[in-house]
Parts: structure tokens; C-alpha cells; sequence
């Protein structure tokens, strides 16, 4: 089998409200999102999503996928996608970095391969554990009770994991902690997302004034050396995301003992293939994991939930579903999908198991052959 095709689309997505990350320092309004379709001359067609967010959250912004897609996709021409490790090593060599570019060229290649096999992506990734994924809100910055109120809108459609971006001056992110711990139902996750927010001191000085709680901290610093110096001051569970991109950055954190939860985001570490090899040594180390992608719609979060399941459940804190944050759906009645606030893999499906309607995503941007 030999890639003939590779075609890109790109898409706006706009939020559904505008959207304010930790600390409040940061507002999106809508995201760039890159559709890529891989053709074979065996007929079979395989599609992967790339999204980086918006450009100010990591070092990736849209254009980018589309920029290394026009060096990554000529050179991937010929290939055969299902050798997904040859495919990812071709990429390198063709551009080294970029992993958030090749998320979506990765992806498409599991879908085919997937499709060849007759079997869902979580299978060939070692096996689909049937139990679905809790889905975690996203809860943008604002006072305790804005928060409260999004929260409450997240539990009409049955979320019982919040993930709450705090961070703005330590007093007031000690208010929120406690006013929204003091508003937990039974049975619901919160967890504190700072996106980097805060110095070291000031995670030091909160988690130590909240330590009566039972909650989790992600990302509390800017780098892998602050949230280590957080680490050995506090007790509570940190879990690391924006940090976590290579397998290097991985092996750092568990050697180090800097988190005991990973935030996988397919898109930033490079796709699925890079992806399962971060999933097998945090598995072998005893971490837990928050599976995500950074950005997109049902494309990106059905990928999201085949590596979500390939991971035994009681590993699984949660993942999450950007389409419900965006206005525009490319495969409506599609994919994976919230159902009482849990997101599981498509049933019966071969491969991905959703596919962009092409008359909704518009004309292919750029086309390689
Ligand atoms: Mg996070």
C-alpha cells in the first residue's frame, strides 16, 4: 500500500464564548484547526485532525500544521502509512520537531491502519478496555461564583470532572479553591488548572493553605525545574501537562518524581505513535492520566478516546471534548460523542471511525500528489 494523496483543510472554529486561560491572561475567541486526508492506491482513506489551540498557549499556532505539512506530505508520498513508527521516523528526518504538525499526518495513518486491520484504533493500540472515559469540563477564569455558574452548566449535561483554571493573585485562588470545594457534589473530580500560571512560591503558599482538601493541581509553573520545587514542598497530587510534549520530558518527570498524573495531549506530543510510547512508561511507572487532545472537534477528540481506552480504567482520571467548546460540528452524528458525560470510542468501527463531511470543511487549501 502506498500513500497517493495527501490533502489539507483548514477550519475556524469559533468558541462558543469567548474563553479566558489561567490567571485570565489569555482570551480566545475561536481556533485554527487543519483537517488532513491521506489517499492510498488501495482505495482506503484515512483522516487526522490537527489544533493547536490558538497561538499564544504553546510554542504551535495553526499555520504551522499547514506550513510543515507542505515539506512533511511530499516526502510521506509513496510511503506505505501503515508502518506508523517508519512513517513518524520519515517525518523527522524531513523536519525535525515540530511534533504538534505531525499529530494530524500520524492520526490519518492509524485510521488506515485501522481500517486495514477491521479493527478500531484502540485495539491496535493493545487492546479497546470497554469502560468509557469521563469527559472534564473546561472552566475559563473568572470569580468563584462566574466558575460555580459554568460548572453548573457543565452538569446539566452529566460532567462529573471539572478541570478549573485558576491563577490569577494567591488570595483570590484561595477563595475559588475553597468556595468551589465547599459547592462539590458527591462523586465529582475538580481539579485546579493553573496552565503555568503561578511562580513557584505562590503554589508553595496555596496548595499548603488548601492541604485539608482532596484535590489535584496540573501544570502549577512555567518549567519542569519549578514544578519539582513545588513538588517537594506540598502534598496534594500534581499532574503535568504543558510541560510533558517528548518522551524525554516524560522519563524527566518520573525519575524526578515531579508528578504522579500526565496530561497527554496527542496534539503536542506528536500523535497517537508518540503518544503510546509516553502511555507505556507512565503505565509502568504507576502514573495516572488525563487524556486530551489541545484542541479541535470530533476528529481530534475521537483519536483522543482511542488512546483513552487503550489505558486501563482505573488509570483513567478523564478526558475531554473540545467540540463542545466550538460552533461547528464536521461530522455531525459522528464519532466519539458525549453520552451522560462520558466520551468512549465509536462502536463497530474500523479504524477512526469518523470521517469530516466534506461539504461542511470546505475546499482543501493545499493538495499534494
Ligand atoms: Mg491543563
Amino acid at each position: 500500500m502506498q500513500i497517493t494523496r495527501i490533502s489539507v483543510f483548514p477550519q475556524t472554529q469559533p468558541l462558543r464564548k469567548p474563553y479566558w486561560l489561567s490567571g485570565g491572561r489569555l482570551k480566545f475567541e475561536q481556533l485554527d484547526s487543519t483537517f488532513v486526508k491521506i489517499e492510498t492506491d488501495d482505495g482506503i482513506t484515512g483522516w487526522g485532525e490537527g489544533c493547536p489551540w490558538g497561538n499564544t498557549y504553546l510554542p504551535a499556532f495553526g499555520g504551522g500544521v499547514r506550513a510543515a505539512a507542505h515539506l512533511l506530505a511530499p516526502a510521506l508520498l509513496g510511503h506505505d502509512p501503515r508502518k506508523v513508527d517508519k512513517i513518524n521516523a520519515l517525518m523527522d528526518i524531513t523536519l525535525p520537531g515540530h511534533l504538534y504538525a505531525k499529530s494530524a499526518l500520524d492520526i490519518a495513518c492509524w485510521d488506515i491502519l485501522g481500517q486495514c486491520a477491521g479493527m478500531p484504533i484502540a485495539d491496535l493500540l493493545g487492546g479497546c478496555h470497554p469502560e468509557p472515559t469521563p469527559i472534564a469540563s473546561s472552566i475559563s477564569t473568572g470569580t468563584p461564583e462566574e466558575m460555580l455558574s459554568l460548572i453548573n452548566e457543565y452538569r446539566k449535561k452529566d460532567y462529573k470532572v471539572h478541570s478549573v483554571k485558576i491563577g490569577a493573585d494567591p488570595q483570590l485562588d484561595i477563595e475559588r479553591i475553597r468556595f468551589l470545594e465547599a459547592n462539590r457534589n458527591p462523586g465529582e473530580l475538580i481539579f485546579y488548572d493553573l496552565n503555568r500560571a503561578w511562580l513557584p512560591a505562590e503554589a508553595i503558599e496555596v496548595m499548603n493553605s488548601v492541604s485539608n482538601l482532596t484535590v489535584i493541581f496540573e501544570q502549577p509553573c512555567e518549567t519542569l525545574d519549578q514544578c519539582l520545587t513545588v513538588r517537594q514542598k506540598t502534598t496534594q497530587p500534581i499532574s503535568i501537562d504543558e510541560n510533558l510534549v517528548t518522551l524525554d520530558d516524560a522519563q524527566s518527570i518520573i525519575h524526578r518524581r515531579i508528578g504522579e498524573i500526565f496530561n497527554i495531549k496527542i496534539g503536542r506530543v506528536g500523535g497517537l505513535t508518540r503518544a503510546r510510547r509516553i502511555r507505556d512508561i507512565a503505565i509502568n511507572a504507576g502514573i495516572k492520566f488525563l487524556i486530551m487532545d489541545t484542541g479541535g472537534g470530533v476528529v481530534a477528540d475521537t483519536a483522543t478516546q482511542h488512546l483513552a481506552q487503550s489505558i486501563p480504567v482505573d488509570m483513567r482520571i478523564g478526558t475531554w471534548l473540545c467540540q463542545e467548546l466550538i460552533s461547528n460540528d464536521a461530522a455531525p452524528g459522528q464519532g466519539s460523542r458525549n453520552l451522560n458525560g462520558f466520551a468512549k470510542v465509536p462502536d463497530h468501527c474500523a479504524g477512526l471511525g469518523v470521517a469530516p463531511d466534506e461539504s461542511l470543511i470546505g475546499e482543501a487549501s493545499a493538495v499534494y500528489q
